[in-house]
């Protein structure tokens, strides 16, 4: 029988991402469960997220294999910003429009444009047992959006590895190259 893996995740674009790339899983995320979770994330780093975030859940389904999941985009010419920022660059509760455009004119007039998404995996087992795991995906910050594909900043996101824009590849391109894809492939490395 599969086992059962709760993504302590909101996002219907991470979750999809997570069912895609777990098929050896029965994936449910918190909309699925009819589940809520509004964790605070007062952490400085994206693991220290990445397990507020697992912890909570593994409250509310003790009995089964937690993930959680805390990623975000580092940008060199703004010093790795917005990092752990990246949900609400633009304010807490900021639209994607409104992060990406705060982004680009961040990045006016600045020649080096090279970031990279970051993905920060953690699975609690239901004994409490701790993996983790992260994933990178390196790329550039486009001029102006491309492409309708994708979530979050993909329609800006440059991927070096496909030399195309994540808002312009299939899911499929994207999870062979994503921090996500990334982070999952050693997390499944472990697993095995
Ligand atoms: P989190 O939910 O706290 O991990 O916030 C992650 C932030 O990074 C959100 O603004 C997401 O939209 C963005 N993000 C994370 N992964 C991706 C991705 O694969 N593509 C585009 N944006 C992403």
């Amino acid at each position: 029988m599969e086992k059962r893996l709760i993504v302590a995740t909101a996002n219907a674009g991470k979750a999809r991402e997570f069912k895609e790339m777990l098929p050896m899983f029965e994936v449910r995320c918190f909309k699925d469960l009819g589940a809520d979770c509004n964790v605070e994330e007062t952490g400085a780093t994206f693991y220290e997220n990445a397990l507020l975030k697992a912890r909570a859940a593994a409250e509310l389904f003790p009995e089964d294999y937690v993930l959680a999941d805390d990623s975000g985009l580092e940008v060199d010419a703004l010093g790795g910003a917005p990092g752990v920022f990246t949900a609400r660059y633009a304010g807490e509760g900021a639209s994607d429009r409104e992060n990406i455009a705060k982004l680009l004119s961040a990045l006016e007039g600045k020649a080096d444009r090279s970031a990279r998404f970051v993905c920060q995996l953690v699975l609690l087992s239901p004994d409490g047992e701790i993996t983790a795991v992260r994933g990178e995906s390196e790329g550039e910050i486009l001029p102006a959006p491309r492409g309708a594909g994708g979530f979050g900043y993909d329609p800006v996101f440059f991927s070096k590895d496909l030399q195309k824009g994540f808002g312009e590849c299939t899911d499929a391109e994207k999870n062979s190259v994503s921090h996500r894809g990334r982070a999952i492939g050693r997390l499944l490395e472990i697993l095995r």
